[in-house]
């Protein structure tokens, strides 16, 4: 019994449960029409009976057969009004058992992605501050040489920025599901944002080259925290899933007047039907088994959320010959010489 239960808490029995109590109601309702003929049927038989009692057919053939043309008539009116109603009836069961099974089938799908979620971050966010603790326990309890305690200071603040990264994206999260983000916009020298965060990530990045064109001199009216995330979101991705040495461009450039902002890599690429989904909330490629890479799923989620805010746009192309090109478009901006 508790087995049951518990398949019925994880959602692996209510399709089965469902299915069962659809087809039950279904065969109830045909039940229900097919009691309703018989009675029908037996209240003709009742009708004929009493007419025959009341009006001699040899007498009076022609009131006789007048009254069993109506007989016969509300007989075919009644057939009419139940399959009528049946049908109605029955529309409006699949109908409502599409609907609710749709909306189970998704609450199923999120409970199972938050699970998922769950599982990863608690990963994520152990395994920086594990790394950072020994590291710092390292160099307190050992003599180390200079430049042995650079590179261990160094994987530290890697490690840090990570949490700090997992511990953005987690936040803004759950701001946003209760629609409580603000951006707090102010004229920003885009350009300048672009190049420090893109510097900045190379500096601490030694597996990646990361090439910057941007076009100097944009300005944006934007949230320069939120646009940070975005930088850091994308470009953190292609460092994670595109092999290492492999090149990285962060493109900034304006178009047809309007502002282009790219993440271009020479990575696996992302395959079509994956595109759309990949900005979901907690959406990760493949399963458990086959991930390498860490990650929660809340990157891209939020990357489009922060970028529609914004009132811009942010689509995923193919590169060429290999990889992925992140694509956003942003109007509003201004240019000044520098
Ligand atoms: P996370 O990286 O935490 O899994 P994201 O929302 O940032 O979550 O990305 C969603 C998925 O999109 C990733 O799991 C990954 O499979 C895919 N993806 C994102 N960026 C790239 C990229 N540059 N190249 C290939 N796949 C990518």
């Amino acid at each position: 019994m508790r087995r049951i239960f518990h398949k019925l808490e994880s959602g692996k029995m209510v399709t089965p449960v469902y299915i069962f109590l659809l087809i039950y109601t279904i065969m109830a309702l045909v039940w229900w029409g097919v009691l309703l003929f018989r009675q029908s049927e037996q209240i003709t038989g009742y009708e004929r009976e009493n007419l025959t009692m009341r009006v001699d057919s040899l007498k009076r053939p022609m009131e006789y057969h007048l009254a069993e043309q109506q007989i016969g008539k509300n007989e075919r009116l009644r057939t009419f009004k139940f399959l009528g109603e049946g049908a109605i009836f029955l529309l409006i069961l699949l109908v409502g058992a599409w609907l609710v099974y749709r909306a189970i089938r998704k609450q199923l799908k999120l409970q199972q992605q938050q699970q998922n979620f769950m599982m990863a971050v608690t990963h994520e966010l152990k395994s920086p501050i594990a790394a950072a603790k020994l590291n710092l326990e390292t160099i307190r309890k050992r003599k180390l040489d200079e430049e042995k305690q650079h590179k261990l200071i160094d994987n530290t603040i890697r490690e840090t920025n990570r949490l700090d990264q997992l511990c953005n994206n987690i936040l803004l999260a759950s701001q946003f599901e209760n629609q409580r983000n603000q951006l707090f916009q102010e004229s920003v020298n885009f350009s300048a944002l672009v190049q420090a965060g893109t510097d900045e990530i190379q500096a601490r990045t030694n597996s990646h080259i990361i090439k910057s064109e941007i076009e100097p001199g944009i300005w944006l009216d934007a949230d320069k925290f939120m646009m940070q995330i975005v930088l850091s979101n994308l470009v953190e991705n292609a460092i994670k899933y595109v092999p290492k040495g492999t090149e990285i461009i962060v493109k900034l450039f304006e178009k047809d007047r309007l502002l282009k902002w790219q993440v271009i890599d020479a990575g696996p690429g992302i395959p079509s039907d994956e595109k759309d989904r990949i900005f979901q909330k907690f959406y990760r490629i493949g399963n458990e088994n086959t991930r390498s890479a860490k990650g929660s799923g809340l990157g891209l989620y939020l990357t489009r959320k922060i970028i529609e805010q914004h009132n811009g746009t942010i689509v995923v192309k193919d590169n060429a010959p290999a990889g992925t090109i992140f694509e956003i478009t942003l109007g509003e901006y201004s240019l000044q010489s520098v």
